[in-house]
């Protein structure tokens, strides 16, 4: 299974993002960059951007953002430890939702988060004015998936001299939920990871195939060695150039259907190229962010550029 990432088609989509907002953006680098590897997309992108979001502090310390490129990061999931100076060393600022958390982490200049909808990890609307108090809070952010929620967040926090941001790739084309920064996670990794495996077996199909006696169109098929195991599903995928199906996962090999000159060797390219994951996602009936991060999954990745 190859994994490779293209670090210039990350930097053109922050650059892009940035010249198309305005505002400054917090590239979320979670789980590992979504498994485009957060060390190195921070190195690709940092004077694009303001700083970075992660979900725990651990990604942050592992990756060494603060150390690196001196910016914050601020951590999305509760504070799982106590200790402020923990959060300090790493240059993080803890996502806080309670008041107990507000005043543990006063020290580390937490950011409330406030729940518009979500109704995760998030403060009720209101307990707000006690959460800013607690923590000496200067800066707002929910996690907006529609204008909606962005218009509950002005609501709440609007006003009161707070920095606010609310918006994931999925708002980035809205205006109004841009606020004072946004934070894009999958528009960073839009197009640049490019997820293959080779064909260890081609041969003309003998009647039904595999353990569900599937039948093809062309009458021929492949094996590649990723399977369920690995996080794959029956889906699209391409060889040659051109649109295959992989119509069976096993645990960890999947048939793939072939035409009449695919061969042995021939590369099956199961994200990348012009198969995007929202083409696969539709298939997988899942969000395109999982298939990203389950196709990365399948190796370590290998970066090319800038
Ligand atoms: C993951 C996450 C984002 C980024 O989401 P994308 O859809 O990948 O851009 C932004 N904000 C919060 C709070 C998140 O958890």
């Amino acid at each position: 299974m190859t994994v490779r990432v293209d670090l210039a088609a990350v930097r053109a989509n922050a650059c892009a993002i940035r010249d198309r907002v305005g505002v400054p953006v917090f590239a979320v680098v979670k789980a590992d960059a979504y498994g485009l590897s957060a060390a190195r997309v921070v190195a690709a992108v940092d004077d694009l951007v303001a700083g970075y979001c992660v979900f725990a502090l651990r990604e942050a310390v592992d990756a060494r953002i603060g150390e690196t490129t001196g910016k914050e990061s601020i951590v999305l999931s509760p504070p799982e430890a106590r200790d402020p100076q923990a959060w300090i060393d790493a240059r993080a600022r803890p996502a806080v939702s309670t008041v107990d958390q507000a005043t543990v982490q006063r020290r580390a200049r937490p950011v409330v988060t406030i729940d518009t909808g979500m109704q995760r990890f998030a403060c009720p609307p209101a307990d707000v004015d006690n959460v800013l108090r607690a923590g000496a809070i200067d800066e707002a952010m929910t996690h907006a998936t529609s204008l909606a929620h962005v218009r509950a967040f002005l609501e709440v926090a609007g006003g009161r001299g707070l920095r606010l941001h609310a918006a994931g790739s999925s708002l980035l084309d809205e205006p109004s939920a841009r606020l004072d920064a946004v934070r894009p996670g999958f528009a960073l990794y839009r197009g640049a990871a490019r997820v293959s495996a080779r064909l260890v077996e081609a041969r003309d199909s003998a009647g039904p195939v595999g353990y569900s006696g599937w039948r093809g169109e062309t009458g021929r098929h492949g094996v590649i060695l990723a399977g369920y195991s690995n996080g794959l599903r029956p889906g699209p995928c391409l060889v040659n150039g051109g649109r295959r199906r992989i119509p069976e996962v096993g645990m960890q090999s999947a048939f793939v259907e072939l035409q009449p000159g695919d061969k042995v060797g021939d590369e099956v390219v199961l994200l990348g190229d012009d198969l995007a994951a929202e083409d696969v996602a539709k298939v997988w009936q899942v969000g395109p962010h999982e298939v990203l991060v389950r196709l990365t999954a399948m190796g370590a990745p290998t970066h090319v550029g800038p």
